[in-house]
């Protein structure tokens, strides 16, 4: 495959998509560097939107894209801020007041009914009119913290315990990250079944 371009203009994003395909074989570039534009995320599920995400990248490059669309999804809140993660307090990317506005939704919500799920969906497509697309979802468990705790990373890292860890996201190292992480875990997934269709093909 060669070249891939990622369509995401996430930062957060960017560096730890480039850590994970440091060793990968691909020419990973990201869809800023050549002047494209971000989709609509007119979605409603993240499935959705990362294929939007993914045909506007091939689209206006020609090449193969990867796309990701990732949330936050807390049982209490029946999944929300889900895929209005990035905008759960009005302005897009603005962590601390979305952190902000998650605390003050749970206030008062006791510990066993503050679980919560990072979901992350990517979608390959090796072109635009690509009928047969590669998706890999993952989904890292845990619950939402009653204040924040660590700096480390972006988004809601800080209030987000994972399953059998003692530390938030924003508390552990990018390695420890990334292996555990909804991202990771869905990339590592879509490296196995591209490995898989190399081996059929
Ligand atoms: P997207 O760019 O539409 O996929 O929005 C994803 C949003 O979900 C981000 O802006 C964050 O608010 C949140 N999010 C996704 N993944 C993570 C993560 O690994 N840590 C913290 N927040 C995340």
């Amino acid at each position: 495959m060669g070249r891939i371009v990622l369509a995401s203009s996430n930062r957060g994003k960017l560096a730890e998509f480039g850590e994970l395909f440091a060793d990968s074989g691909f020419e990973v570039i990201t869809q800023g560097s050549l002047g494209v534009e971000d989709a609509e995320e007119t979605g409603l599920t993240f499935v959705e939107n990362a294929l939007l995400k993914a045909r506007n990248a091939a689209s206006a490059t020609g090449l193969p894209a990867l796309a990701d669309d990732s949330g936050l999804c807390v049982d209490y809140l029946h999944n929300a801020p889900g895929l209005y993660s990035a905008r759960y307090s009005g302005g897009h990317g603005d962590d601390a007041a979305n952190n902000l506005k998650l605390l003050r939704e749970l206030d008062g919500v006791p510990t066993e009914q503050r679980g919560a799920f990072f979901i992350c969906v990517l979608a390959l497509l090796q072109h635009a009119d690509d009928p047969a697309p590669l998706i890999a979802e993952a989904r890292w468990h845990g619950r939402i913290l009653d204040a924040p705790r660590g700096t480390n990373g972006f988004g809601y890292n800080p209030l987000f315990l994972p399953d059998g860890q003692t530390a938030s996201v924003a508390e552990l190292d990018t390695v420890t990250k990334n292996r555990l992480s909804h991202r990771g875990q869905a990339l590592a997934k879509l490296h196995a079944r591209l490995i898989e269709l190399h081996a059929s093909a």
